[in-house]
């Protein structure tokens, strides 16, 4: 039997909370790993050493997602380093400013939507122009619960980003399933990690969740690693929400 090629995938947001445990799940289940990460090298570079610790290899780069130069130095560095991309986990987010919309400031909702939306279209593009001429690929879009609940009072302008994220996820998938690329999503609900300006939200917020606490990150990586492996080679354009009921 001839040996399948090792997956190569690029998880942007990769230096800690969910992109972290998603490093360490793909590490685990054989990929090896470019991580971006936008400001705490030394977080980034302590996930690294942890894949390579598996037999993994990965690379830490400073790249603002945002910025369409730092996106394609990413991928360059990444296939030439690692070989041919196969993966994209589309990770790196922030909520920018919290509270209701009408306190909140035009270069904070600004900077949400290009973290969130622009960033995540700038790698979505590249990775189908590299997967198109080598073979095919998966794709992860880490949107969230808040497309479909709307974050009142909280940061609508998110909410609203992370419904743009849901529909890239439906139309890419489309546009390029003949390419032997797939597009999925992963929608979170409430999770344990430094995302939240107030570290007690996700408590404050388990009485309202079904099964009545936050989430974990690990518990959002297997599911990114299940849509990036073959196990789920039928199903693109799926929105798969990971809530606890929520
Ligand atoms: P987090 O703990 O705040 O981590 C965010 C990560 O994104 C960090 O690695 C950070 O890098 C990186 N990052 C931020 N801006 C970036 C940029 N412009 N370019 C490159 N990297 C950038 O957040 P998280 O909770 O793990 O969230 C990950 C994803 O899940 C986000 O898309 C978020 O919207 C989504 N989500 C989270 C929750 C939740 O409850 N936590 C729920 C639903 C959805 P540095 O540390 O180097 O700055």
């Amino acid at each position: 039997m001839s040996e399948q090629p090792v997956p190569v995938t690029v998880v942007t947001g990769g230096s800690r909370g969910i992109g972290a445990a998603v490093c360490a799940r793909l590490a685990a289940d054989g990929h090896h790993i470019a991580l971006a990460y936008h400001s705490d090298a030394a977080a980034a570079e302590a996930v690294a050493a942890s894949v390579r610790e598996t037999g993994r290899r990965c690379l830490a780069v400073r790249a603002d997602t945002a910025d369409e130069a730092d996106v394609d130095r990413l991928f360059e560095r990444a296939a030439a380093e690692l070989g041919p991309v196969t993966g994209l986990v589309n990770n790196a987010g922030v909520s920018g400013p919290v509270g209701p919309l009408a306190d909140a400031d035009a270069a904070g909702i600004r900077r949400a939507l290009d973290v969130n939306v622009v960033g995540y279209l700038l790698c979505a593009r590249r990775a189908v122009r590299d997967m198109t001429r080598t073979g095919g690929g998966a794709i992860v879009n880490v949107s969230s619960a808040a497309a479909t609940l709307g974050s009142p009072g909280e940061y609508v302008h998110y909410a609203a980003a992370k419904g743009a994220v849901d529909t890239m996820t439906v139309g890419l998938s489309k546009e390029v399933a003949r390419q032997g690329i797939r597009v999925n999503a992963v929608a979170p609900g409430v999770i344990r990690t430094e995302f939240h300006a107030d570290p007690a939200r996700p408590d404050k917020l388990a009485d309202g969740i079904p099964l009545g606490r936050p989430g974990l990150p690990e518990e959002i990586a297997g599911a990114v690693s299940w849509l990036l492996s073959p196990d789920a080679s039928y199903a693109t354009g799926t929105i798969l929400r990971v809530a606890g009921g929520r």
